[in-house]
């Protein structure tokens, strides 16, 4: 059985969907519900039916309950704080539920036997780019609290392969978008940070201006780069890397992206070609944390996990602008 913790909110609830859809694996979510959304575990169970554990990586009877009851083999790991500029304000938070959660859910499945995780990690273990396309030996430092967690964690998982043969999978994804093609999930944060979706809520609603931040960067017209991976393919990719722990049992990090990279005045004018609408704009300062550009190098994951992938931009803004209207 699998255990897929974070099951309930965006990006686990789409790997959820994949294998409940295109496997015969059993799966058991576990999630505190802070995040996630009791609704996408209905809808996700109208799918095929499962097992559901609300609880909290910080409790440890939650976890020991957990893996008593049920009979897991291997994990993916997603439950995690994931607002960049929330973790520089409030760092505590982001080391109890990243860090501390991480090592807790590590030692129940050393306690248990389990030896195998998929890790969702992230660009922003990087830090501030040094060159790009960024590979995955690009200088590690993190420039923020959410990416110090991620790094920490990897190293963390390094250590426990060397001691206990621990074996993972850490995926370095870069900026996800999108939603299930047929729109029966998709994103839904509170409060929304992330570009896509806060730029097609301003083409919902005239009165939601989209504000973009900064200008000044020195990239082809001002604005951020950034690696936007449609959130179905990176699904493929948790699948690829679950076959990869399971016939090579070996650990290994890879990025999760396109290569491609899109400035933010871009994705603006995607946004109002596919919506047809015209969106009111603010420009505002450049916001606190951002790296000027992120783009993947993703050769490593073409050539070892055999993925690649497979939508358009256009079809990653499209299934994005279904959900929100829905
Ligand atoms: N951005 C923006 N307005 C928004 C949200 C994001 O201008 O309402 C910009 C942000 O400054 C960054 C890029 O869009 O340059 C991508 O931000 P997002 O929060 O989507 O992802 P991040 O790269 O921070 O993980």
């Amino acid at each position: 059985m699998i255990l897929i913790t974070g099951g309930a909110g965006y990006i686990g609830s789409h790997i959820a969907l994949k294998l409940l859809e295109e496997s015969d694996r059993k799966i058991v979510i576990f999630d505190n519900l802070e995040n996630g959304h009791m609704s996408t575990i209905k809808t996700l169970q109208s799918v095929r039916d499962f097992d559901f554990v609300k609880g909290d990586l910080k409790n440890q009877d939650d976890l020991e309950n957990l893996f008593r009851n049920f009979d897991i083999d291997s994990v993916i790991h997603f439950a995690a704080c994931i607002c960049v500029e929330e973790s520089v304000q409030n760092p505590r938070k982001y080391y109890s539920n990243n860090l501390v959660g991480t090592i807790n859910l590590l030692n129940k499945m050393l306690d248990h036997d389990v030896k195998k995780i998929v890790f969702s990690s992230t660009a922003a273990v990087y830090g501030e780019p040094k060159y790009v396309p960024i590979d995955e030996n690009h200088p590690k430092q993190p420039i923020n609290a959410y990416g110090k967690t991620k790094f920490m964690a990897e190293e963390i998982l390094d250590d426990y392969d060397r001691a206990y043969n621990l074996k993972s999978i850490r995926l370095r994804y870069f900026n996800v978008a999108g939603s299930d093609s047929k729109n029966r999930i998709g994103e839904s944060h509170d409060p929304e940070t992330h570009l896509i979706p806060n730029i097609l809520a301003s083409a919902a609603d005239s009165e939601n201006v989209f504000n973009l931040f900064g200008t000044d960067y020195a990239t082809r017209d001002g604005t951020c780069i950034r690696d936007y991976v449609n959130v179905e393919d990176l699904a493929s990719a948790h699948i690829s890397a679950l076959q990869y722990l399971s016939e090579k049992n070996q650990s290994d990090c890879f990025n999760i992206g396109t290569k491609n990279g899109n400035t933010v005045k871009e994705i603006f004018e995607t946004c109002k070609k596919i919506t047809e609408k015209e969106i009111k704009v603010k420009i505002n300062p450049r916001r606190g944390g951002d790296p000027e550009s992120l783009v993947a190098n993703n050769e490593k994951a073409k050539k070892i996990l055999n993925w690649c992938p497979k939508k358009t931009l256009e079809d990653t803004i499209k299934t994005a602008y279904a959900w929100l209207k829905k």
